[in-house]
């Protein structure tokens, strides 16, 4: 074998995947098809799930350093609303970072940690059998491993050779995305943008440190071709019929389209191979959440698989990836498709954006909306049992730090304020931290490595079933993991 796990695809997904198989000592290949990075900053913003992912791997310190914190309000369908007081996070906001900076310090990450990347490296086919999957490079080269997982994008050859469909609908709204230089000041330029974004949300254009800019705007129709980029008179053209004026637009740095096309994979696992990120769903990026989606996803799926590869992971373990995450993404397609309904310049929708609007002046809408939006109120089905049960755990403080800071290395963790607990068995992978400090209203939390609750209460044998349901078979105290 050449790796444990070939990951196909080094974006955000393919590398956060790769981090964290890391973690577990499992031999990871990345195979991306780009020699260098793309410069196309397509998200904008990490969203607090996301940053509360990044907090519990210890990396959360390098993005706030290069990012900038917007409050959290005003991303449902763009609705100008400020954020309730008091969310359940320690990070409500958002962090303001380009994608091509999120990208490469991910990519950094999963290289630092010992993953294999290699630029260059473009799936053409792939063939699994009972051993392992053999994937065929554009070059002509063959490579084989255990398992791999395509983290390759919408347009994933992954899911396509799989035969896996992507039902949904297509895209019937293009926008045009680049970067350039305008010949007319900003201050002649933003009174126009402020006017026409009362009505047109899909326009924006905003200015760069480097004197560039960065503009948004509709597009004439929408694309045969997606793969092919606008090109400048496109833009000079849209510039004109929606603002009056192309703003002296020139030099572009780089330009793209994206549509609003909606698709979600009909399984994310046959056999061997698994499918993750936008590979695996579509959205329009309204509400800001692809990239994060992707990165949860692979937060998921890594010790499930890492578990699997290393031979102690329970029955179900990684099918217990699509069982949590697939809902997960419909729910996103779902209040994505309702947001695009309601950037819609009809009559109608800016009715119904009206009402919603005036709802959200209630907290408890405004609370459900934007709990949506940061990704903080998923709670995966794991079947009768405390209220905590399948939720993520915020960050809190202990007697001696806090939690999330003892979740770096990726295993479960015991969190027990009794003292009368015991992880024995499973020592190799949970840590038991016995915290008699009043931050948790619960006797103890078993958090899986994803900060998710497994199980809360006292009751020491169901602590036992929860160990072996999520952890494996106890290793007698002289064995390893
Ligand atoms: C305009 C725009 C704005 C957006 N804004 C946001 C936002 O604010 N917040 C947010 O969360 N999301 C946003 N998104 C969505 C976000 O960009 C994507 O969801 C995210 O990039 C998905 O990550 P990924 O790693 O799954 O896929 P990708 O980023 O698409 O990465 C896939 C990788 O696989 C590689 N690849 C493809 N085929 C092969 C092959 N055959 N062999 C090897 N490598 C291959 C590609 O080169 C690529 O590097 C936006 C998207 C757009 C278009």
């Amino acid at each position: 074998m050449d790796a444990d796990v070939i990951v196909v695809g080094a974006g955000p997904t393919g590398t956060m995947l790769a981090s964290e198989l890391r973690l577990h000592g499992v031999r990871v290949m990345v195979l991306e098809k780009d020699t260098t990075p793309s410069p196309v900053a397509r998200a904008l913003g990490l969203h607090a799930r996301s940053l509360e992912i990044l907090d519990q791997r210890g990396l959360l310190d390098r993005f706030l350093a290069l990012g900038q914190r917007y409050p959290v309000g005003g991303f449902f369908a763009a609705i100008d609303k400020s954020a309730p007081e008091g969310l359940d996070c320690a990070h409500a906001y958002v962090l303001g970072i380009p994608q091509t900076v999120t990208d490469r310090l991910l990519e950094a990450r999963a290289a630092e940690l010992g993953a294999d990347i290699r630029r260059g490296g473009e799936v053409a086919a792939l063939e699994q059998d009972e051993a392992g999957v053999t994937v065929q490079l554009a070059d002509g080269a063959c490579l084989r491993a255990c398992y791999l997982v395509g983290c390759d994008g919408g347009r994933s050859t992954v899911r396509k050779r799989l035969g896996v469909g992507f039902p949904g609908e297509p895209s019937r709204v293009d926008t045009l995305l680049g970067e350039m230089q305008l010949a007319e000041p900003w201050e002649a330029i933003a009174p126009v943008v402020g006017e026409i974004r009362k009505t047109e949300k899909r326009f924006g254009i905003r200015p760069l440190e480097d004197g560039a800019f960065g503009v948004v705007l509709p597009a004439g129709g929408v694309a045969q071709d997606r793969a092919t980029p606008p090109t400048l008179d496109e833009f000079r053209r849209q510039l004109t019929r929606v603002a009056g004026s192309d703003f002296g637009a020139h030099s572009p740095r780089w330009l793209s389209r994206f549509g609003d096309g909606t698709r979600l994979a009909e399984r994310y696992r046959v056999g061997r191979v698994l499918l993750a990120g936008d590979a695996a769903h579509i959205h329009p990026p309204v509400g800001g959440q692809g990239l994060n989606l992707g990165v949860q996803d692979a937060f998921n799926l890594g010790w499930k698989l890492a578990a699997q590869v290393r031979g102690w992971a329970p029955t179900g373990l990684l099918d217990s990836y699509e069982a949590e995450r697939r809902p997960v993404a419909a729910h996103v397609l779902d209040h994505t498709r309702a947001q695009m309904h309601l950037l819609s310049t009809e009559p109608g929708p800016q009715a119904v954006r009206r009402l919603l609007s005036e709802l959200m002046d209630f907290d408890v809408v405004n609370r459900h909306l934007t709990g949506k939006i940061m990704a903080i109120d998923i709670r995966y089905d794991l079947g009768d049992g405390h209220p905590l049960q399948g939720r993520r755990l915020r960050d809190i403080a202990l007697g001696s730090g806090r939690l999330y800071a003892r979740m770096h290395r990726g295993r479960g963790v015991l969190l027990d304020r009794t003292d009368a607990l015991s992880t024995a068995g499973w020592a190799e992978r949970v840590d038991h931290l016995v915290d008699t400090s009043e931050a948790l209203d619960v006797s103890a939390v078993l958090l899986r490595p994803d900060g998710h609750v497994a199980w809360a209460g006292d009751d020491p044998h169901a602590l036992r079933a929860a160990l072996a349901r999520w952890f494996g078979a106890p290793v007698p105290a002289s064995g390893t993991a």
